[in-house]
């Protein structure tokens, strides 16, 4: 599932890709209404046909995508939701499979925002006027573009008894940390995920923050070419601990991973070097 490093690697590629390009051409697939929610896919088209493309920004896991049209500003906003991605084709070629909407740019590209599961979305913002969308504007500092704060984390831990696995992955507090770099993170930082976030010593914070950005930072370098596969597609697992149950743990080679649902949600960590 895309999070802070696949959204990075998207922006860097859109920005690559439609650098001084406009849209000639949009289509967008009247059977996955969903990612054109609020709004519909008929009307998502009509309104960006016909732009060029501006500057593209990421916050956490969204993409701010501003355009000109007719001289005005006009913005969408991206999101990968659980299975989306960006990927380029020549004219001509087929569609990818999962395409969701296609954009004909005057190079001769095809832009394909791609997305099996439909939890992505593509939303139009009035004047590129990004502040005024309520989850933008939730949004807390990026962690990878203004760093972590180890005070301000540490303020915020102690504000909450959630533990602190859960706790990182609030996007008002570290916008993009998701399920599986939330639990890199501790393990990383050595702090075991079930832990409440009061009881964390200063320099057990220090150690997350750190281990946070460093996770995030080693994810985008190992990307290789522009197209990802998400572990859940089948793609090979890059990660130390999860979706790595019962597996022995890369650091001690001691203790075998071990899995527990927080929130819904699958945690993976050591029980031996994680305290
Ligand atoms: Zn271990």
């Amino acid at each position: 599932m895309p999070e802070l490093p696949e959204v990075e690697i998207a922006a860097r590629n859109l920005r690559e890709w439609t650098a001084g390009r406009s849209i000639v051409r949009v289509e967008a697939s009247p059977t996955a209404k969903y990612v054109f929610r609020p709004s519909s896919p008929k009307a998502f088209a009509r309104a960006v046909a016909g732009a060029r493309f501006g500057e593209i920004r990421r916050i956490g896991k969204n993409l701010l995508v501003s355009l000109e049209r007719d001289g005005a500003p006009l913005g969408v906003l991206a999101h990968l939701g659980m299975t989306g991605k960006w990927l380029r084709r020549e004219a001509g070629d087929p569609p990818t499979r999962f395409s969701r909407a296609r954009f004909a740019l005057d190079d001769g590209a095809v832009l394909h925002f791609d997305d099996l599961r439909l939890f992505g979305r593509l939303r139009v913002v009035p004047g590129a006027r990004f502040d005024e969308v309520p989850e933008v504007a939730a949004l807390g500092p990026d962690p990878l573009d203004r760093g972590i704060d180890p005070a301000a984390l540490g303020d915020a831990l102690r504000r909450s008894k959630l533990p602190v696995k859960v706790r990182l992955m609030d996007q008002a507090l570290l916008p993009g940390v998701g399920n599986i770099y939330a639990s890199e993170a501790c393990f990383r930082a050595r702090v075991d995920p079930r832990r409440k976030g009061p009881s964390l010593a200063p320099r057990e914070v220090k150690a997350l923050a750190g281990a946070i950005v460093t996770a995030m930072k080693d994810g985008i370098a190992r990307q290789e070419g522009p197209e990802i596969t998400y572990v859940e597609e089948g793609g090979a697992n890059p990660f130390l601990v999860y979706g790595r149950e019962g597996e022995k743990c890369p650091r001690c080679r001691r203790a075998k991973i071990q899995r527990v649902v927080q929130a819904q949600r699958s945690t993976f960590f050591c029980p031996r070097c994680q305290r």
